[in-house]
């Protein structure tokens, strides 16, 4: 790329018209009078002057894909010549256009959303990828359940639920997450008035000794073929913590 301040002539653009520097050469078959073709024919480049690369997009293409292999042994050999700084540079870029990258993400993804769920749902179906995906996805919820509370709870109250649906075969008709009825920060916050002195997060479990939630109306009273039993069962003023010994004596909840 040109320094700053010295920026590559070139043919120039002249009132949205701009000639191919291929001249006789150019392939593009939108040519005018004079050779002349519309800005668009031409991709962007800040270090010219006009902002536009000197070859239209037909000839640049067909130039590319003739040398095809060199340009990829070009490249190649210029990352393994320059890993370091160009490694640094992308951290950097990243670093500094966080929300710039975001957006534009976004942005893409939005476009393309149909495509790109078409392609990973293709990916996951094949059993190979599906295994990897799934030992993957273990993992990264063991690790996050770990440090993200919120994230661990979201878990405990799907499985909870799922379970409950599963053995008095209902389908699923709202989400047991927003069927609480109120955020998980609020969730936490009401468990924790419930607490009795001993328990905290660390002692969360299955266990003998640890507590766990406890359904006040059981799930299985409640008539999980309605939408409505189903949000009434999973709304938050129906969780306690509870001794989980007391929890099993209880009977199936
Ligand atoms: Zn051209």
């Amino acid at each position: 790329m040109a320094a700053r301040g010295h920026k590559r002539v070139g043919t120039l653009a002249e009132g949205g018209f701009k000639k191919c520097s291929k001249i006789d050469k150019c392939i593009n078959p939108n040519k005018g009078i004079g050779g002349f073709l519309k800005i668009e024919e031409f991709g962007r480049d800040k270090s010219r002057i006009d902002g536009f690369l000197t070859w239209c997009k037909p000839c640049l293409k067909a130039v590319r894909l003739a040398n095809k292999k060199t340009i990829q042994l070009g490249l190649k050999r210029y990352y393994v010549k320059n890993k370091e700084s160009i490694t640094l540079s992308t951290k950097a870029y990243a670093l500094k256009n966080k929300v710039k990258i975001r957006l534009r993400k976004k942005r893409y993804y939005l476009k393309n959303k149909e495509k790109i769920k078409l392609q990973s749902s293709a990916y996951r179906s094949i059993q190979f990828n599906k295994d990897k995906f799934r030992k993957y996805f273990n993992e990264y919820s063991k690790k996050r359940r770990e440090s993200d509370l919120n994230f661990k709870l979201r878990g405990i109250i799907r499985s909870r639920f799922w379970l409950a649906l599963k053995a008095s075969q209902c389908g699923k008709k709202v989400s047991a997450v927003k069927g609480l009825s109120c955020s998980m920060e609020f969730f936490i916050r009401y468990i924790e008035s419930l607490w009795e002195p001993w328990m905290n997060w660390d002692n969360y479990g299955n266990k003998p000794g640890n507590w766990s939630f406890d359904h006040i109306i059981a799930l299985a009273n409640f008539n999980l073929m309605s939408p409505e039993e189903q949000k009434k069962a999973c709304h938050y003023t129906n969780y306690r913590p509870l001794l989980h010994l007391d929890n099993i004596k209880k009977g199936c909840r």
